[in-house]
């Protein structure tokens, strides 16, 4: 057989045996009526055919027969999770593929029946052995490069035309990613291991640093979420999203651009000296190494790996809130002022990983009473109509974020005996339906301005240290600043990205 018909064959078998889940899935979530669901169904389906197509094509090219066999085997393992996921409803994510590789013998021997062998056999093992035993026509590098071209083609011009219905992609992204075949627990199994490898990468260590004085200090770095510069009043915005924070003296507003696009890459940036590809000894874990009590609150994901004594995770920080809005990041703050009293170190950082921003479900975002801006949806049916409703719930999570960073604030002005201060800034910006753009992600070198224009925010409680009269920062500013803010002294610190005078 030639390799393009027996590639499109495979597709197409692929589809058929395996992928009933997966449109069931869409068929019954799918939430838009109209064009945009008839639109949003026939790209979807184009999809898993067309790249389906397109990696079967490629791996058989390359590795011939070492393909085949590949894609044999995907089949038949396709035949286990298929069954798997009709059987117990599961959704083949990171988590899972976690589990499976930790499942005992005996656990997995508990799943056995006979309706699995049969399914197995007939979903799995026959179409694999099919796939390995047939002979293929290779065919030309000519030809490869056209089928390669046009199916790329018919790919990005099927995204290319549903930009708006990726939202609901968005917000489904786990559950589609987990239901296509064989991706989910190869793509799944992979993002598994770069997590295992991510928590045991070693860092770099930077020289040592000291501390040079007793004078108490405090700072509270604040790294937000998906936070757009331009919808905060502070910087002009025509919406009051800033009524608390306009009201304070001695704040701060620096433009600034984030160093990437997402939440993982950002985060890098804003703890490290500067720009490395290398992991070097990020700020939390240099200070606390050189003797700064230091403190990590997250109900976020994606920071590099943190090697400090008090590392609270969503759960924890949830579980110690007494404030009443446990399940927002209100959870951060609270009890903020009382976890810095019991520290009996005269040095004391405090990192604040929010989420607050984060899509595409802003509305869940913020307590009902932050609700300035109304209607609110953040639902694509509505958003393909009008932006305005998803605007106005984004607003609402800056104005609620207004709100978080007040009360960290207003907690260090009850501190006495300690100059105070609060750092805050975005890992990145967000799209909210700019040349159809949403969230956030894209590749730098293309990156619209609205997903790296960030919010940049500095304030302090007293006048024990003189700033700069700049209007400009970088991500790689909050590095240096913090250290000086602490009076430490090393040689990696750089009086040049240090926004208070020396
Ligand atoms: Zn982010």
């Amino acid at each position: 057989m030639e390799l393009l018909q027996f590639s499109a064959l495979l597709s197409l078998l692929n589809l058929l045996l395996y992928h009933f889940p997966f449109f069931k899935f869409v068929y019954e979530n799918i939430n838009m009526g109209g064009m945009a669901r008839i639109m949003l169904a026939a790209c979807l389906f184009i999809l898993v055919v067309v790249v389906n197509f397109f990696a079967f094509y490629l791996l058989i090219f390359l590795l011939r027969r070492v393909g085949q066999f590949l894609i044999g085997v995907f089949f038949a393992l396709n035949g286990a999770a298929v069954y798997f996921i009709l059987t117990y409803k599961i959704i083949i994510d990171d988590t899972m593929m976690a589990n499976l590789f930790n499942t005992q013998y005996s656990e997995a021997s508990a799943f056995f029946n006979v309706w699995m062998v049969v399914s197995i056999l007939f979903l799995g093992v026959l179409p694999a052995a099919y796939v390995m035993a047939q002979r293929v026509n290779y065919g030309s590098w000519k030809r490869f490069g056209c089928t390669m071209g046009i199916s790329l083609g018919v790919i990005l011009v099927s995204i290319g035309c549903n930009t708006k219905n990726f939202l609901w992609v968005g917000e489904h992204d786990t559950e589609l990613g987990g239901l296509v075949l064989p991706w989910s627990y190869v793509v799944n199994t992979c993002r598994m291991e770069n997590a295992k490898a991510r928590e045991s990468q070693q860092e770099i260590l930077l020289p040592d640093a000291k501390i040079t004085n007793d004078e108490p200090s405090v700072m509270v770095l604040v790294i937000g979420e998906s936070a757009r510069r331009d919808h905060f009043s502070l910087y002009g915005y025509e919406r009051c999203t800033n009524p608390l924070l306009s009201a304070q003296e001695r704040l701060h507003t620096y433009l600034a651009n984030s160093c990437n696009t997402y939440t993982m890459a950002c985060t890098k940036s804003i703890l490290e000296y500067k720009e490395e590809n290398d992991l070097y000894e990020i700020l939390p874990n240099y200070l606390y190494r050189n003797g700064v009590d230091v403190y990590w609150r997250t109900t976020n994901w994606g920071q590099p790996p943190v090697h400090i004594a008090h590392f609270q995770e969503k759960e924890y920080v949830r579980a110690n809130c007494t404030c009443g809005d446990a399940q927002y990041d209100e959870a951060l703050v609270c009890g903020l002022r009382e976890l810095i009293e019991s520290s009996d170190s005269s040095k004391v950082l405090v990192v604040l990983h929010t989420s607050t921003s984060h899509g595409p479900k802003y509305t869940e975002k913020y307590p009902k009473r932050f609700e300035v801006f109304t209607p609110v949806s953040d639902k694509v049916e509505s958003v393909s109509r009008s932006n305005d409703q998803l605007i106005n719930a984004y607003d609402n999570t800056i104005v609620y974020t207004d709100y978080l960073l007040n009360r960290v604030i207003e907690q260090l002005k009850e501190i006495e005996g300690r100059h105070t201060a609060m750092l805050y800034l975005s890992d990145h910006g967000e799209s909210l339906g700019e040349n159809d753009l949403f969230m956030h992600g894209v590749p730098m070198s293309i990156a619209p301005k609205e997903q790296i224009e960030i919010p940049f925010l500095l304030w302090t409680s007293d006048d024990w240290r003189t700033l700069k009269p700049v209007k400009e920062a970088t991500q790689h500013h909050v590095f240096h600043t913090v250290m000086d803010f602490l009076s430490v002294e090393s040689p990696v610190f750089d009086p040049e990205m240090d926004l208070f005078e020396p």
